[in-house]
């Protein structure tokens, strides 16, 4: 496999081109633009190894994707690039319009171009896998779960420009016959995930004794899916996922955010007993406008087509998270101190 990867210098997008270059030896181009979002310390095991080339560019620069292309000669793009952060989504949505939709666009009509100029068989075994969001389903109430065939009804701009790309990206496979796949997954979580999300916050300022905002009542649903588990998907759909379908991902992991909260409190308690309870640090915030309440993946599709099966837990999965950031301090500490601002996020305390 020869694999364009964009956005791999992000959180699932390193642990893919990981996987790619160490596990599977394939020769891997990373595009990255390497917004606040991206950092090449992400890639620093893949660093000097012959199959990794990065280059730093931006998904909506035409010229710049077409030139990759020519240079790289992929058989499989995996296309990660994203503004991914909801908070953010509802501060500044331009940014996720332009990266999200016109970046999309952009990378889906330079693969066109490039695929038009093979001859077969690499033509017809060149594949495109678009990744998306559980998100662009919109909010599940109690029971039932997303399967592949639900309608999209997107809540945020995040999920509404995924949503559009999604849609950009099966008209690309039916009008152009791209061969485009799509998976839509559940929320990550492990090492190497961007400080401002919830679990790495919660661990990093239940650390530091600062309080651990948690939105509304905190019975928001989510299904968490370790990052290792979701690579290990993506890699497998980019090989053996049928053109012109959508595979949805998910770990069977439902918890609500307060529940993940107290998890990593008592992980905390155990490994940093002086800090203990840390649970006392939980402060409920104003909710977020149009927070879905409910997410929760049916992934039968790829297991029974595929034969993915999640590896973690959440209780495997967030432990193993736990003590990455308790001793990979060198990662997020700079990340940390140069982006994160709770208060500038909305994240303090309701009244
Ligand atoms: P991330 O924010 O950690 O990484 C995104 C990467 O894309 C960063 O390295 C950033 O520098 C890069 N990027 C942003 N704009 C770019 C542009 N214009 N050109 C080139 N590179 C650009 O995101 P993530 O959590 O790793 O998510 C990766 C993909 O998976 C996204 O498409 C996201 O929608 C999807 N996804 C994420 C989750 C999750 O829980 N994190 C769940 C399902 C799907």
């Amino acid at each position: 496999m020869r694999v364009l990867v964009t956005g791999g210098a992000g959180f699932i997008g390193s642990e893919v081109v990981r996987q790619l270059v160490i596990d599977r030896g394939a020769e891997v181009l990373t595009v990255d633009k390497l917004t606040y979002a991206g950092t090449l310390e992400s890639l620093r095991s893949v660093g000097n190894h012959s199959n990794h080339r990065f280059l730093r560019a931006d998904v909506c620069d035409g010229a710049a994707m077409a030139a990759a292309f020519a240079d790289f000669r992929p058989t499989h793009v995996m296309h990660l690039a994203a503004e991914s952060h909801v908070d953010r989504s509802l501060t500044g949505p331009a940014d996720f319009v332009a990266t999200n939709l016109v970046g999309t666009y952009t990378l889906l009509d330079a693969a066109r171009r490039y695929r038009e100029g093979l001859a077969a068989p690499e033509r017809d075994d060149f594949r495109l896998l678009h990744v998306s969001t559980d998100e662009v389903y919109g909010s599940l109430g109690p029971d039932g779960l997303f399967d592949e065939t639900t309608r999209y009804d997107p809540s945020s701009p995040y999920s509404a420009s995924k949503a559009g790309a999604d849609h950009l990206a099966t008209a690309w496979q039916r009008s152009y016959g791209l061969p485009v796949v799509i998976s839509n997954c559940s929320n990550n979580y492990g090492p190497y995930h961007f400080p401002e999300k919830l679990i790495p916050l919660t661990i990093l300022n239940a650390m530091e004794g600062k309080a651990l905002p948690v939105y509304g009542d905190g019975q928001q649903i989510r299904d968490w899916l370790y990052v290792a588990d979701h690579a290990r998907a993506l890699i497998l759909i980019a090989e053996r996922g049928r053109p012109g379908e959508k595979y949805n991902v998910g770990g069977r992991n439902e918890r609500t955010n307060l529940d993940v909260v107290r998890q990593i409190c008592g992980h905390l308690d155990r490994l940093r007993p002086a800090g203990a309870p840390h649970a006392r640090l939980i402060s409920h915030v104003d909710d977020r406008p149009g927070h879905d309440r409910r997410y929760a993946i049916d992934a039968t599709k790829i297991e029974s087509e595929l034969g993915w099966r999640a590896q973690d837990t959440f209780e495997t999965g967030i432990e193993k998270t736990v003590g990455w950031y308790l001793d990979n301090e060198w990662w997020w500490g700079p990340l940390r101190r140069r982006v994160y601002g709770g208060e500038r996020l909305g994240l303090v305390p309701a009244a």
